[in-house]
């Protein structure tokens, strides 16, 4: 079932066309800004929130659980819902989560950024020490089968908001977007835990739109989580698009060495967008996908009227 969405962010987001890269490029080049939901410092996953919130109300949830990087964005932004609903937001983290098929990252230890404005916002964060992924969800699920065994109602919330419900709201915000600027023939977005991509590629699916997911972390076994989500949209919107994999277009080229690593091209793409537009971008997410929808339109794999998801993500330029 789909709760009604609470209202946190300010939306509809700006959307608007970027006059210089346009001419630079040779295409129509616009941008979507979710780094400006106005919401403890902006980005896409105030939306998810919206509608997850909603569903932690209707269960009268006392706890919020959840689990990421120590700079998640995903956890400032449910910390500050939290915050709004008089929730405690508890959230798992390690610094350098990893997946340990394709390799432990050199360890980086974090600070700043987003771990300041969690403490800010009151998050009660627990750090842990850097492992694969699969640690890092049990330890979430230990965490709050405690607060449950302390007979708390809790709302446990997977890494980065995505669930069928929060992809949800991208399919959404896709509306949005066609009611303020009209279809697109290219929408590039960047994709991690991949809701935002699922979304966007379910509401657009068999329409004269391509969305394309540009990952932020280079392990190809995600594509499967938004294949997924994808399913899970079907069965909560009671439809049968069944997407899947070979429906969707989702590009590992960008994501550089590993996840949370800033890569050589999306810092080029940072200084690129900045020096040209005023805007700018987080290392970790939207300046790899920038770099990937810069290389495409040079390529000319990508043209006519193109869409830029800023998804936000701004405080990790302030991280370490
Ligand atoms: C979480 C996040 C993404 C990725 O969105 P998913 O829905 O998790 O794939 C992209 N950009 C920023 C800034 C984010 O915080």
């Amino acid at each position: 079932m789909i709760p009604k969405p609470i209202s946190l962010i300010q939306s509809p987001t700006p959307v608007h066309r970027l006059n210089r890269l346009s001419e630079d490029l040779g295409i129509d080049l616009w941008i979507k800004r979710d780094d400006l939901t106005g919401f403890a410092m902006g980005g896409n996953k105030g939306r998810k929130l919206e509608y997850l919130m909603a569903e932690a109300i209707a269960q009268q949830a006392e706890v919020v659980v959840t689990c990421g990087a120590s700079q998640s964005n995903f956890v400032r932004q449910l910390g500050a819902a939290c915050s709004v609903l008089d929730m405690r937001c508890v959230a798992a983290v390690m610094d350098m989560p990893y997946s340990a098929s394709h390799g432990k990252p050199p360890a980086t230890r974090s600070g700043g950024g987003n771990l300041l404005l969690d403490q800010i916002l009151g998050v009660d964060l627990r750090h842990f020490p850097d492992d694969d992924w699969e640690v890092l969800y049990g330890l979430a699920d230990q965490l709050a089968d405690e607060f449950e065994a302390e007979g708390k109602r809790v709302y446990r919330i997977p890494v980065g908001g995505s669930s069928p419900l929060g992809a949800y709201a991208f399919v959404k915000a896709a509306q949005e977007v066609a009611d303020q600027a009209g279809p697109f023939d290219i929408v590039v977005c960047p994709s991690s835990s991949g809701s935002t991509h699922s979304g966007l590629a379910y509401a657009h699916h068999k329409s004269a739109t391509r969305v394309i997911g540009i990952s932020c972390d280079p392990e190809p076994e995600i594509i499967e989580d938004i294949v997924r989500l994808c399913q899970g949209l079907d069965n909560l919107l009671h439809t049968d698009k069944g997407i899947i994999e070979k429906d969707l277009d989702f590009r590992l080229d960008w994501a550089g060495s590993a996840y949370g690593i800033s890569s050589p091209s999306g810092e080029e793409a940072m200084h690129n967008l900045a020096r040209r537009e005023g805007i700018l971008l987080d290392p970790v997410y939207t300046a790899k996908a920038f770099a990937g929808l810069l290389d495409l339109a040079k390529a000319g794999e990508i043209g006519g009227r193109v869409l830029f998801w800023h998804t936000g993500g701004l405080p990790a330029i302030f991280a370490n």
